[in-house]
């Protein structure tokens, strides 16, 4: 009897006496203790009536207790549903609805609006909190920890991970055991993830990059994590010693290197940091280098596909590209309308096939079908080109695609050329309603700090470098831009702000 997940990270911890979570303090948990603390939750599920195919909603801190109940849900064969900290008891019944979960998990300090979320959707409620403390800790402390893990296939769900859904309603992917595994076991490979590797593991374990490329990857591997609640430089910084790899976000580099406590010396040790989730700027890349010596190694996946291309471990990791095709995963680019293959090095959408693609949306079929074709390639919504070296960049989302009398512009282009200017830290090119073009090209900007930016000499530059029709036709200086917890800008709200520029 197997079961795919739980036998590749959660079985070998039960033997181990090493320390596989270490918190800010130094405080460490072993494989022992953290198997032994799954598999009482795992107990404490069965016992409240929860079945092989369940789904369990869980919106909690990062806490081990959190790790632990992703483990025991993969031993239970419950399906994991993890959840933004940020989303309102009115966010979270559209999960525990469209899911039709069976047990909501929440935090105590919120436990009136979330009891009466599952109330009304048939399913139980019970919390944790910041501190690994609630009612699920005291049934788990309860029960048996010899618990017998479930059998699993390889096509059965493992998790449901709702899109982020910056248009319309997020969707659940639905992953199964072998999409996670086989990722996993692609990434600890190329990236050399050996059981002496150290992760400082500062991100949400809410989102893909946290749990699954982060965890799944250290767990297969057998290595340690030092697991900090969420990205504060001060712990960062103070952690770094200690850790051999990093994996983040594109901000979480940019607020490093804003500290001159990030030195050459402090990092010298480290064997490797990766980036992804939203586009490392070029100049990022550049600076880090300079600083430390290290080439961060970028890579771009998405909820539901997993990881899709990776910067080489050993060759060259370019700035502002996401690198090559994982092995296994096929990337092609695709007219978007007509869906076919285009030549080489013009860009057009992005469509993958490998064993890391999702099953499809759950509960949606008609979603599925537009974006799963029936030849097994997922079509990204995400723009990009290949040179010739096989190197992917991503040019933008297709959602962002500005179309102006007509002509198609890609954001990133324009971008590009106003994060150059002078005074200008970091920008955001969007579309809103135009009556005469349909939609016109805006430039949302931030300045420097202290820096004033004169705007007659950005759009000579803009003319300068841009046929008319791509120039911004506005541009606007904000304070900072609009960033989700995985650091993407959300162009979303840009548009919200600026709609009625035109009318
Ligand atoms: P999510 O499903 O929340 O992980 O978001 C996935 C999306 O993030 C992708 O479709 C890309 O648009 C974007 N993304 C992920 N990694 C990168 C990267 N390295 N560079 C640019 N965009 C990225």
């Amino acid at each position: 009897m197997t079961n795919p997940l739980y036998d590749a990270l959660a079985a070998p911890l039960a033997g181990r006496d090493t320390p596989v979570l270490t918190d800010a303090g130094g405080t460490a948990l072993t494989g022992r203790d953290l198997h032994r603390m799954a598999m009482a939750q795992a107990a404490a599920l069965a016992g409240l009536g929860l079945r092989p195919g369940d789904r369990m909603a869980v919106q909690i801190d990062k806490t081990p207790q959190a790790l632990a109940l992703y483990l025991a849900a993969l031993a239970a064969g419950i399906v994991f549903l993890p959840l933004n900290t940020a989303y309102t008891a009115d966010e979270v019944e559209y999960f525990v609805a469209n899911a039709g979960a069976a047990l909501l998990v929440g935090s105590p300090v919120r436990a009136d609006s979330l009891r009466a979320v599952a109330a009304r959707n048939g399913a139980r409620f019970e919390t944790l909190d910041a501190a690994g403390a609630g009612s699920l800790a005291d049934l788990a402390a309860g029960a048996d920890p010899g618990f017998a893990p479930v059998p699993r296939a390889p096509d059965d769900l493992a998790a449901i991970l709702y899109t982020s859904g910056t248009t319309g309603r997020s969707k659940g992917a639905m992953l199964t055991h072998a999409n996670l595994l086989s990722n996993a076991e692609v990434l600890a490979r190329e990236w050399r993830f050996t059981d002496r590797d150290v992760l400082l593991h500062a991100l949400p374990i809410f989102h893909t990059h946290g749990l699954f490329v982060a965890t799944n990857v250290v767990l297969l591997s057998r290595g340690a994590m030092i697991f900090l609640p969420g990205f504060k430089t001060d712990q960062v910084i103070a952690s770094l010693p200690a850790a051999t790899t990093m994996m983040g976000v594109p901000t979480f580099y940019t607020r490093l290197l804003d500290d001159p406590r990030f030195t050459r010396d402090l990092v010298a040790h480290m064997r490797l940091f990766t980036s992804g989730s939203a586009p490392l700027l070029a100049e990022t890349h550049v600076q880090f280098e300079t600083r430390t010596g290290h080439r961060i190694l970028e890579r771009y996946g998405m909820t539901e596909t997993n990881m899709n291309t990776s910067n080489p471990y050993d060759g060259d990791r370019r700035a502002g590209t996401v690198g090559l095709p994982l092995p296994g995963v096929e990337v092609k680019i695709t007219d978007p309308v007509t869906g076919a293959s285009l030549p080489q090095g013009e860009p057009g959408m992005i469509e993958v096939r490998g064993p890391n693609v999702f099953a499809g949306y759950w509960q949606m079929p008609e979603k599925t079908r537009e974006e799963l074709r029936a030849d097994g390639f997922f079509i990204t919504g995400d723009i990009g080109v290949i040179d010739a070296d096989g190197y992917v960049s991503i040019v933008g989302r297709q959602k962002d695609l500005i179309i102006t009398g007509g002509y198609n512009v890609y954001p990133k282009e324009i971008e590009l050329i106003l994060d150059e200017q002078p005074g200008v830290l970091e920008s955001a090119v969007i579309g809103v309603p135009h009556p005469d073009f349909g939609e016109a090209v805006v430039g949302v900007i931030v300045a420097q700090p202290g820096a004033q930016v004169d705007d007659a000499a950005l759009q000579a530059a803009m003319a300068e470098r841009l046929a008319k029709f791509k120039q911004p036709k506005h541009i606007a200086v904000v304070p900072e831009l609009p960033r989700n917890t995985m650091g993407k800008v959300q162009k979303n709200l840009l548009r919200q702000d600026f709609a009625t520029l035109f009318r």
